[in-house]
């Protein structure tokens, strides 16, 4: 029999674990945090573009891929080390936090100062780079595989755990399904559960969940309602011109539409939108 998860569960610690992203900005605790931003870094000024979107809306994290795993090889395959330097300064210059999606442990060097490392979904079960990722100790966004169990997805967080790195957060992306009018069928039952099984953190994609922009409003408040710990949306300046997933890109308008009609569904479910603290003035100043 396969040992099942441990380290993950939620009686190891039924209060859940927060993790911290950047100074001030936790997930898994009381407030809901959305990351936002392009599939992928494309230049300088679609970047910064996407990043003023991001950060005029509210949003603390900015998105993009750098590293991208297109499922052809003839695909736009991303600007690699480079297009994390863009992220990170387009980032920096709105103050916002940073998650981009790491393919190999080879690549670690060029993730210097990224806030959160993401795993995508077709690597949840590339077991080399969980063991690399949990020799660290620096938060990583654990997608769910594209038909892996909730069994299968914990135990990937597992081998996160079993290295000594806790600063995991779980991620839904929706599961291979039979229905063609969504890209992937998005699988809020998953939510639940892992937020009972575990003590980790659980986000939604509601973006590659269902590959359509206008489905990703609707089921992004039904992950807040769910339980969600927070979000992972595609934003675009320009969707009709983005290098990828432009169709399930959300406009900037649409993004702050988004925004303004989250908080009253958290507040049903006792919850609130992530709010960066009042700023302090220095003592006598
Ligand atoms: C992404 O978020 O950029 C991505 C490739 O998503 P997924 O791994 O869920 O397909
Ligand atoms: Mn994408």
């Amino acid at each position: 029999m396969t040992p099942g998860p441990s380290l993950v569960l939620r009686e190891r610690r039924p209060k859940g674990t927060e993790v911290l992203i950047a100074p001030g900005l936790a997930v898994g605790g009381a407030a809901f945090v959305v990351m936002a931003g392009p599939c992928a870094v494309e230049d300088a000024n679609q970047i910064a573009e996407a990043a003023a979107a991001v950060a005029g809306a509210g949003c603390p994290v900015l998105r993009g891929g750098a590293f991208k795993p297109r499922t052809s090889p003839y695909s736009f395959q991303g600007l690699g080390a480079a297009g994390v330097r863009l992220l990170r300064d387009a980032a920096a210059r709105q103050r916002l936090a940073v998650v981009t999606e790491i393919l190999e442990a080879s690549d670690l060097p060029a993730f210097e100062g990224v806030d959160l490392l993401q795993v995508g979904a077709r690597n949840m079960h590339n077991f080399p780079l969980l063991k690399a990722l949990g020799q660290l100790r620096r938060p990583v966004l654990l997608k769910r595989g594209l038909a892996a169990t909730v069994e299968e997805w914990l135990l990937a967080a597992e081998y996160l755990l079993a290295g000594g790195n806790d600063q995991v957060i779980l991620c839904e992306r929706g599961v291979r399904g039979f229905e063609p009018s969504t890209r992937n069928t998005l699988d809020l039952s998953a939510v639940v559960i892992a937020k009972q099984r575990t003590h980790l953190p659980v986000i939604v994609d509601p973006s590659h969940a269902t590959g359509r922009r206008e489905l990703v409003i609707p089921l992004s408040l039904a992950a807040a309602a769910a339980g969600a710990d927070g979000l992972l949306v595609e934003v675009h300046p320009r969707p009709s011109e983005a290098l990828s997933d432009g169709a399930q890109a959300l406009l900037p308008e649409d993004l702050r539409d988004l925004m303004a009609r989250l908080p009253a569904v958290l507040g049903s479910v006792g919850r609130e939108m992530w709010r960066p603290l009042p700023f302090r003035r220095a003592a006598g100043r």
